[in-house]
C-alpha cells in the first residue's frame, strides 16, 4: 500500500531552526512505509518583509544536502512513488516566495516544486490568508501566477487561504483545488479548517484534502490521538469525498503531535484505526495514497512506463 503525506516543515526546521530535532527522517519514513513525503519550502513567519525567497532557497539547499549525504530522492511527480521506496515531493508554502514573478514560478517548477499555497498566514501581493478572515478574493497578481502554475501542473494549495479566495479558485481556476494540510471545521471550529461546503466542493471539482495531524486543528486542544485523525477522515468521507482525502501531517511544523502518531513511523496507526472501524483494504489504499496519485492524474500527470 502506497502511503503519501502532503505536508511537512522539515526543510525549514533543518535550514532555519537548527536547534530543533526533526521527526521526519529517512529512518522514520521507512519505518512507517511512507512512499512519498511532501516537504515544503516555507516563506517563514514574517511575510513579504521576512526574506521569503532567501528562506526558500536555504530550505532547498537543505534538501540538496539530504539528497547528497543521506540519499533522499526527489519525485517530480507523485506517480513516481513506489512501494518499499521513499521519495520527496517539493511544495511552496507562502506565495511571497515568488515575489510576484512568473519567472520565479518557472524557476521553482524546474527545481521540482509541484504544489504551491498562495499564502501562509500573512497577506502578500497575491492573496489573503484565512487568518484574519478577509472577504477579499484573490488579487490580479495571484491569478497571473495561478495561470502559470496551471501550465506547469503545480497544484493550487488552499490550506491557509481565506475562504473568499478558496471560492474564487473553485469558480475560476482551471485546475481542481487542493488543501495540503487542513481539517474539518464541523469537528473543530478553527479558521484553518475547511467547512462542509468547502469539502463538498473539493469532491465535486475532483480536488484533494490532506488531513492535518495538529491536535489544535483536530480537537482544539494540545491533546489528540489517531482516533481524532480518523474522525476527521471519516467526516470527509461522509460528505462524499472518500476519493479526495488522505494525510497532510504538518510534522515538524507543529509543536505537539497526537500521542500515538508522533512521527512518520506511526502513520500506519491511523490505517489500523480506520480498519478497526470497518474500512476495507481498497478504501484504505485510497486514503493512504491512491487518492493523491489520482488527483495528480487529473492535473495531467501520467504514469511512467
Ligand atoms: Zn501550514
Amino acid at each position: 500500500m502506497l502511503i503519501c503525506d502532503t505536508h511537512c516543515d522539515t526543510l525549514y526546521m533543518r535550514a532555519l531552526e537548527p536547534d530543533k530535532t526533526p521527526c521526519v527522517t529517512m529512518e522514520n519514513l521507512r519505518r512507517g512505509g511512507v512512499s512519498l513525503q511532501t516537504c515544503t519550502l516555507y516563506a517563514g513567519p514574517n511575510g513579504v518583509s521576512g526574506h521569503p525567497y532567501e528562506n526558500a532557497m536555504a530550505e532547498y539547499a537543505a534538501f540538496c544536502r539530504l539528497r547528497d549525504e543521506e540519499g533522499w530522492t526527489l519525485a517530480r511527480s507523485p506517480l513516481e512513488a513506489k512501494d518499499g521506496e521513499t521519495r520527496v515531493l517539493l511544495s511552496i508554502e507562502g506565495g511571497e516566495i515568488f515575489e510576484g514573478s512568473a519567472e520565479r514560478v518557472r524557476e521553482f517548477a524546474a527545481l521540482g516544486v509541484r504544489m504551491a499555497a498562495l499564502t501562509w498566514n500573512n497577506e502578500n501581493e497575491l492573496a489573503y490568508p484565512a487568518k484574519g478572515g478577509s472577504t477579499e478574493r484573490i488579487k490580479p497578481a495571484g491569478w497571473e501566477l495561478l495561470r502559470e502554475m496551471a501550465r506547469l501542473r503545480i497544484a493550487a494549495d488552499t490550506s491557509h487561504l481565506n475562504e473568499a479566495g478558496f471560492w474564487d479558485l473553485v469558480d475560476r481556476h482551471t485546475q481542481p483545488p487542493m488543501a495540503s494540510h487542513s481539517c474539518c471545521r464541523a469537528l473543530c471550529d478553527h479558521f484553518r479548517n475547511l467547512t462542509d461546503a468547502q469539502i463538498k466542493a473539493m469532491a465535486q471539482r475532483g480536488g484533494w484534502i490532506g488531513v492535518n495531524f495538529y491536535p489544535q486543528f483536530l480537537t482544539g486542544s494540545a491533546h489528540a490521538s489517531v482516533a481524532d485523525i480518523a474522525d476527521h477522515i471519516d467526516h470527509i468521507c461522509q460528505l462524499g469525498a472518500a476519493k479526495n482525502v488522505g494525510f497532510g501531517s504538518d510534522f515538524d511544523g507543529i509543536e505537539c503531535t497526537p500521542s500515538d502518531c508522533q512521527s512518520p513511523a506511526q502513520v500506519p496507526n491511523i490505517l489500523s484505526e480506520l480498519r478497526r472501524r470497518g474500512y476495507g483494504e481498497e478504501a484504505l489504499a485510497d486514503i493512504a495514497g491512491g487518492n493523491f496519485l489520482r488527483y495528480y492524474q487529473r492535473l495531467g500527470d501520467e504514469a511512467q512506463g
